[in-house]
């Protein structure tokens, strides 16, 4: 019988949760849900909301938990969500937390990646993005077979507004107060209940070293 696997991906901007996210989607067969790719979209195509957010994102602060309560609400209302999901950058407050737990969406496992701040600040100076796809490239680290194209598309790769060295410090500093804090909420909770269990794994090494960590944390 195949498992459900409901999974959230917790760690600072930059610490590899959209890359994994991709990874482990593609491995358990469960969509990848991430908050910043929905809010992005609907910056993209001007919509009412996207309108909303825009300047917010941009300063790399957070979007009211309201607005993205109901986005994440709809999202798992999907039927491709009832085989599992895998929630990249979401819960990323106390509030979000809880509602989705008073709310009883279930999720089996937090895996938090782990990684200091110089690392990131280094790491997503040269993270590069496929727009359309949200696939995720970085000069170094896991580069593009063709210099700045998509591997599947050939199409053109950019820089993300909130990515540069800044707003960058900024979401630094919203993460270290705002979604730091749910490690140990996630942490206390998996002592009080059989789940979601806590993983931890390092962010630094290879994007498949760490993925076959996360993989063996899971299945083991
Ligand atoms: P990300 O791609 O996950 O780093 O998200 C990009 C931006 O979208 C963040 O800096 C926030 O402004 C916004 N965002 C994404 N997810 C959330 C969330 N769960 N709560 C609040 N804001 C979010």
């Amino acid at each position: 019988m195949h498992r459900i696997y409901r999974i959230i991906l917790l760690g600072a901007p930059g610490a590899g949760k959209g890359t994994q996210a991709e990874k482990l989607s593609k491995k358990f067969n469960i969509p990848k849900i991430s908050t910043g790719d929905s809010l992005r979209a609907e910056v993209a195509a001007g919509s009412d909301l996207g309108k909303e957010v825009k300047e917010i994102m941009n300063r790399g602060q957070l979007v009211p938990d309201d607005i993205i309560l109901k986005l994440i609400r709809n999202r798992l209302k999907k039927p491709d969500c009832q085989r599992g999901y895998l929630l990249d950058g979401f819960p990323r407050t106390l509030q979000q937390a809880e509602a989705i737990e008073e709310e009883g969406i279930g999720i089996d496992f937090v895996i938090e990646i782990n990684i200091s701040d110089a690392e990131i600040i280094k790491r997503l100076s040269g993270r590069r993005v496929h727009p359309a796809s949200g696939r995720i490239y970085h000069a170094i680290f896991n580069p593009p077979k063709v210099n700045n194209q998509d591997d599947e598309t050939g199409e053109p790769l950019i820089q993300r507004e909130d990515d540069k060295e800044e707003t960058v410090r900024k979401r630094l500093e919203v993460y270290h107060q705002e979604t730091e804090p749910l490690i140990q909420w996630y942490q206390n909770l998996a002592r009080q209940k059989s789940s979601p269990q806590f993983v931890q794994v390092s962010g630094l090494g290879s994007v498949e070293s760490i993925c076959d960590e996360v993989i063996k944390a899971i299945q083991s």
